[in-house]
């Protein structure tokens, strides 16, 4: 039988598709946003506290989803004023392995587990429930938030101890800051060619050069919108955690520069592909 409580932390782009899957699978479920306005719709299934310690107290695994390293610190910092022994938490925020590995030896001192379990996969995927886990920390602590896990990912990949969760996400997304960095350089470049944006994004997602991606931004391009599912400021935060972690190539210094770039030009908090705009000017 099931006995285990889960808390949600975070509810932002991310985290609240991926707890509303958490609620609709029948688990017992407590969340946590510090803005409250976020929790609204899930006060008819589940348990909303406007306080953390309270979820804490009442839940024996414990996700967190939240922006970067002074986010999660801050949380954490509340999580830890707590009795937390014998607790699983389970942190998929993108953060730097350092202060992931902050977090672990702060909660293993008080007899309680952490895996760092980021996603590759936007807001479509965390909504579908088929986002890729990348799992670092213990077997046990593995196989315990295993059922868990499974409501919000196509698939779960332990990759070690922890800290490895991390350092694939900061991998997988240093690739995916060049994807599209190109993708929108290839779309401009077609554009001064005189073809039609609909036609070029067909023969991309086509193409070898086509994929989830490219499929994901298509409408943003076409439409021109760029409301974030993704936001580009959260995408310098990753290039800038690759760098620091080791990313130190030729590509990483273009990377750097135009994100950078773009986000002190005001179009940070944009989607990612939105870069497009800044290119343009
Ligand atoms: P988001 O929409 O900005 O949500 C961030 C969450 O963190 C919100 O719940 C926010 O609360 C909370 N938060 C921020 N600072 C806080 C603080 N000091 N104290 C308490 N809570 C705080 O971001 P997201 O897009 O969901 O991304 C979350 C994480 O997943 C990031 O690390 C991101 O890099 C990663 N990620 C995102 C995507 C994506 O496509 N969006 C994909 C893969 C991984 P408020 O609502 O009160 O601001």
């Amino acid at each position: 039988m099931n006995t285990e409580k889960i808390g949600f932390i975070g509810l932002g782009n991310m985290g609240h598709p991926m707890a509303k899957n958490l609620e609709k699978a029948g688990f017992p479920l407590s969340v946590y946003n510090r803005s409250p306005e976020k929790a609204e719709d899930f006060k008819e299934n589940s348990t909303v506290y406007n306080q953390i310690e309270k979820l804490v107290k009442n839940s024996s695994i414990i996700f967190t989803m939240l922006t970067d390293d002074h986010a999660a610190k801050a949380v954490y910092e509340e999580i830890l004023k707590s009795d937390i022994s014998g607790k699983l938490f389970i942190d998929m925020s993108t953060i730097s392995p350092q202060a992931s590995g902050e977090l672990y030896g702060a909660v293993k001192i008080k007899e309680a587990s952490l895996i760092d379990a980021p996603v590759a996969g936007s807001t479509i995927p965390a909504a579908e429930g088929t986002l890729i886990i990348m799992a670092g920390g213990e077997e046990k602590d593995l196989q315990r938030a295993m059922p868990y896990l499974e409501k919000l990912g196509k698939t779960v990949k332990h990759l070690g101890k922890n800290g490895k969760g991390i350092a694939a996400k900061l991998s997988i997304n240093y690739f995916l800051s060049a994807i599209y960095q190109g993708l929108a350089e290839t779309v401009l470049l077609s554009d001064k060619l005189g073809i039609d944006r609909i036609d070029m994004l067909e023969i991309i997602n086509e193409s070898a050069s086509g994929s989830g991606a490219t499929k994901v931004k298509t409408p943003m391009l076409i439409n021109n919108n760029y409301d974030p599912a993704f936001a580009l400021d959260l995408m310098l935060k990753d290039i800038l955690l690759a760098n620091n972690a080791g990313a130190d190539f030729p590509l990483s210094k273009v990377l750097i520069e135009t994100y950078q770039s773009a986000h002190n030009e005001g179009f940070g908090k944009d989607d990612v592909i939105g870069i497009i705009n800044y290119l343009k000017k």
